[in-house]
């Protein structure tokens, strides 16, 4: 009978966490970094936690947790633990958690792995404006480093503002082990003494993170390339403590069109602002999937099934991820034209509604979707192609010189007299028509065309004739046909 492995020897389940600062609306960036975490949750059968990084007060947006929370509800991106949710290690908010961020500082001071700094405000800037004129880097010039811990003491029981700072070696270098990048060497003269608890009393990212993905078993830390240089300052802190590293991998950048680093002023990159917009859920996720992972073939539209089962972070960039609207604007065509009409009509209401545009006649309402939505990159577009439907067409002079012409007239009396010949017209009938006009008239092409659409839709370009006639209906087809004809 086999027996079951040591313990030891069982793979460890894998955690991987969404971190957002409440700080404003969540940007297709954060959203690609969510959803690559839960991906790799979902397919290593680990769990996905979403915590809030709520500790600098100062950033603090109202709404903004809310917004986090909905969005991700909305892109089908679910946690197992977080906010609203619990879980083990709740609660999620580390505005929450201070305690523990406290236990742990002072466990750091205490083995003299950070040290209290009772700098000003104002010495710190004389310190950075001396080393800006020296052309060097900003770092603390260890000033209360070497502090005795006892004088130390005094001057906090007396109250005095202070900082908690992590004492990191000056010399030699630190390794760290990116997923992606393999083995990053940093001169330790490059890294500062961070600041770990501020004078308020709240932690800084770096220990509250660190103390929190330790706590709540973090096995894997994907997250944005901006905190890579901070990355040893985030392992001193580890091994310290004496914890067991998670993998580190750090997603690449987003860039513009341009090159430059993507920020608000490319434009309104929030998930709210494309949802607004009309941009299908499935093609923002396939999107975000495609920003810095390259799959081994050249497939472009990817269902969140199919990322979970070939995610792999052998194939994330290292490189910036330059951020294609365009390509986004063909996906999102793709998804409107392939997604249920039912559900795609479902979202396009809104657009109709703001519009002024009835959606009372639900088969007439479909079918005018059906055809628009070939014709647009996201919904919002929509509008302008479906209002051709309804109320009257609105020419321009010259369109309705082009009508006058005797072949238009010819064109239109002959389709006004077939119509009103039937009661009930198919699709198949009308297509007949066209024919048999083009037959009988000797007319074809933009010559045969255009007149009719001018007169049924009011443009020259657009959907085939029976289509046009089909959403229509026949009340508004003869009404357009005759009033076409009266301007002859
Ligand atoms: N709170 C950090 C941020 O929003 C999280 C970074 C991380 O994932 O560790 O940038």
């Amino acid at each position: 009978m086999a027996k079951n492995p040591p313990e030891r020897f069982m793979p460890k389940p894998v955690r991987l966490r969404f971190a957002p600062s409440p700080t404003g609306l969540l940007h297709l960036g954060g959203l690609r970094t969510a959803f690559y975490n839960y991906v790799y949750a979902r397919q290593q059968g680990g769990q996905f936690i979403l915590r809030i990084e709520d500790t600098d007060r100062k950033r603090y947006v109202e709404g903004a947790v809310e917004n986090l929370v909905n969005s991700l509800k909305i892109m089908g991106i679910d946690y197992d633990e977080g906010p609203m949710k619990g879980g083990p290690h709740a609660p999620y908010f580390q505005s929450e958690r201070l305690e523990i961020y406290r236990s742990h500082v002072a466990q750091l001071v205490e083995m003299g792995a950070a040290y209290p700094c009772f700098c000003s405000a104002e010495r710190i800037d004389e310190v950075r404006q001396q080393q800006q004129a020296a052309k060097e880097n900003f770092r603390y010039d260890g000033h209360c480093r070497d502090l005795d811990p006892h004088e130390a003491q005094d001057r906090i029981d007396a109250g005095e503002p202070h900082v908690i700072r992590l004492k990191m070696p000056r010399q030699g270098s630190f390794v760290c082990v990116d997923e992606l990048r393999g083995r990053v060497e940093i001169d330790a003269t490059l890294i500062d003494d961070q600041v770990l608890m501020k004078s308020d009393g709240f932690p800084t990212y770096h220990l509250a993170c660190m103390t929190d993905d330790h706590i709540m078993g973090v096995t894997h830390v994907l997250r944005g390339e901006e905190w890579l240089p901070s990355t040893p300052k985030h392992v001193f802190i580890y091994e310290r403590f004496g914890w067991e590293q998670p993998t580190w991998i750090h997603l690449p950048l987003l860039l513009s069109k341009d090159g430059g680093k993507l920020s608000k002023r490319h434009g309104d990159f929030s998930v709210e602002h494309f949802l607004g917009k009309g941009y299908m859920k499935e093609a923002l996720i396939n999107f975000v999937a495609l920003l810095g992972w390259h799959p081994s073939s050249d497939q472009e539209l990817y269902t969140v099934d199919q990322v979970v089962r070939e995610f792999s972070f052998s194939r994330l960039n290292k490189a910036g991820a330059v951020f294609d609207l365009t390509k986004l604007d063909w996906m999102n065509g793709h998804y409107l034209r392939t997604l249920p009409l039912e559900e795609v009509a479902g979202q396009a209401e809104r657009f109709f509604k703001a519009a002024g545009l009835p959606i009372d006649d639900h088969a007439k309402y479909l079918k005018v979707v059906d055809t628009s939505r070939n014709r647009v990159a996201f919904l919002e577009q929509i509008t302008e192609h479906a209002a051709l439907y309804w109320g009257d067409t609105a020419l321009s002079l010259e369109e309705a010189a082009t009508l006058r012409q005797d072949v238009s007239r010819y064109i239109l009396q002959f389709f006004s007299d077939q119509l009103e010949s039937r009661a009930e017209w198919s699709r198949e009938w009308i297509a007949e028509i066209v024919q048999a006009g083009i037959d009988k008239l000797g007319v074809k092409g933009k010559h045969y065309y255009t007149p009719l659409r001018l007169a049924l839709l009011g443009v020259q370009h657009g959907p085939d004739i029976p289509t046009i006639i089909d959403n229509l209906g026949v009340e508004t087809t003869l009404q357009r046909l005759r009033s076409a004809l009266a301007l002859a």
